[in-house]
């Protein structure tokens, strides 16, 4: 079984070496695609966006040490089960009949990892009763791949949320482990989107003053102007949330933050 061996840290550590978050996908990818299959963890309805019925991925081409996601983002050799298109978009709208809502959603890991799994699940939404389905990414693969974008925009249900990690390619580095020339990447992402005319938004840990300095935020915001004004306006602002799973990775890297100041 293949292995994101020691190229690549599992989770980040004091005195990591920085890697390329395209290479560490393509290496994720051996591990939880087959096909236009591709790996899960589980399915279920939580309360965010007034309920929505939710597929969480397995395995990601970041490492961030506020993550939240279980970990499968670290060890995807050890979690998570197989999926078609079909089967995910049933197990979607399995969940989302029985608590009788009409919207669905990818959410952590990585969303984007096995591109012919997303559009086959993307299509089969498209053609259903569903609403509206979400689509939450780190941007690094829509940076990467313009096609990418452009295949995602086709779809008049799908909204994506990129959620952006840094202001600064040294911030984005310590806080997610790839290297500084990638932190351009999920801003190319936003550029395809915008350029394929997709449904999108950007957010950002921006409104937490303990993990993003006011220089980094202003830079992040001044980025997103440069990209398009509209972006800045419809910036969801987020904090770090004191998740078991963060809290975790907080501690292997090293980093301490006083919770109660929020
Ligand atoms: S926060 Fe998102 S992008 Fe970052 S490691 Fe976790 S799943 Fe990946």
């Amino acid at each position: 079984m293949a292995k994101p061996s020691g190229d690549y840290p599992r989770y980040l550590q004091p005195g990591f070496t920085p890697f390329d978050p395209v290479a560490l996908a393509g290496r994720t990818e051996e591990i939880v695609c087959r096909g236009d299959r591709r790996k899960y963890t589980k399915f279920y309805c939580p309360g965010v966006y007034g309920r929505i019925a939710t597929g969480y991925t397995c395995g990601c081409c970041l490492r961030c040490i506020f993550c939240w996601v279980h970990w499968s983002r670290d060890f995807p050799e050890k979690h998570g089960y197989f999926r078609s298109p079909e089967e995910a978009f049933y197990d979607l709208r399995r969940i989302a009949r029985k608590a009788r809502i009409n919207q669905l959603r990818l959410s952590g890991a990585e969303p984007t990892l096995g591109k012919a799994h997303l559009l086959g699940l993307l299509q089969k939404v498209e053609n259903s009763e569903f609403r509206l389905f979400i689509l939450e990414t780190n941007g690094i693969l829509l940076g990467a791949d313009s096609d990418y974008a452009r295949q995602i925009a086709r779809f008049k249900k799908v909204h994506t949320r990129v959620a952006l990690k840094a202001g600064t390619p040294q911030a984005f580095t310590r806080k997610t482990g790839a290297e500084p020339e990638s932190f351009e990447l999920p801003f190319r992402g936003i550029v395809n989107l915008l350029e394929a005319g997709a449904s999108f938004h950007v957010a950002a840990m921006t409104a937490d003053a303990r993990f993003v300095t006011r220089e980094e935020r202003k830079a992040l915001i001044e980025r997103l102007a440069s990209i398009h004004p509209a972006l800045v306006g419809n910036l969801e602002e987020e904090v770090v949330s004191p998740y078991p799973n963060t809290l975790e990775r907080l501690r292997h890297a090293g980093v301490r933050l006083q919770w109660s100041e929020q």
